[in-house]
């Protein structure tokens, strides 16, 4: 199925897109290809198994590694950006979390970025999806301006998160993902590669 924008032909999207930029004037608003293609983890690389800390039940998401590998082929640096409130929720440690991350850069890595938010939904950190925090500084670190990546996630949080960042979002939903969510979302696909086609105007 053809990815679907709520507002048209994917020509228009470029400037729309720009509401959410930290630029100022159309000038700078000629959205390209992203220069960095940053994801969440669970439901989006990896099949999500709720609080996992296990890295056995670490499961690639149909076709990813493939659309990962695309990406890296056209040297187009990549991250992943997850929550992990069951750390502050004390039912998995932060050493299982990075053993299960280990796996995931194992079956679909390297990605040149990782960041993780290790808090609960009440402890008012910057990172948490849909806070911007760790979109912030992967671009930092990859020594990008947000809008000038993009973030693809499975829930609404995700795209809420990109928006906060100055950054373009798709979401990719599974059967969990909230309609409500789908509905808000400006940009979707139905599966992984059809959001990066999206993204790079092949769609
Ligand atoms: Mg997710
Ligand atoms: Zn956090």
């Amino acid at each position: 199925m053809r990815p679907s924008t709520s507002n048209g032909p994917e020509k228009n999207f470029s400037a729309e897109k720009c509401l959410g930029s930290h630029f100022s004037g159309n000038s700078a608003c000629m959205r390209s290809e992203p220069k960095a293609v940053l994801l969440d983890r669970d439901g989006t690389i990896v099949v999500d198994v709720p609080y996992n800390g296990d890295p056995d039940r670490v499961v690639a998401m149909p076709g990813a590694l493939e659309t990962l590998n695309t990406l890296r082929a056209d040297g187009v640096p990549l991250g992943v950006l997850t929550n992990q409130s069951g750390i502050a929720r004390g039912l998995i440690t932060e050493h299982q979390v990075a053993a299960v991350n280990q796996r995931v850069d194992a079956v679909l890595g390297p990605f040149d970025v990782w960041e993780i938010c290790p808090h609960g939904p009440d402890d008012g950190c910057t990172c948490r999806k849909p806070a911007p925090g760790m979109i912030l500084r992967a671009c930092e670190k990859l020594g990008l301006h947000p809008s000038e990546v993009a973030f693809i996630g499975d829930i609404g949080a995700d795209v809420e998160a990109a928006a906060a960042a100055g950054a373009m979002g798709v979401l990719v939903p599974t059967p969990v993902t909230r309609q409500e969510e789908i509905d808000a979302a400006p940009l979707k696909a139905d599966t992984l590669a059809e959001a990066v086609a999206l993204l790079r105007g092949a769609a």
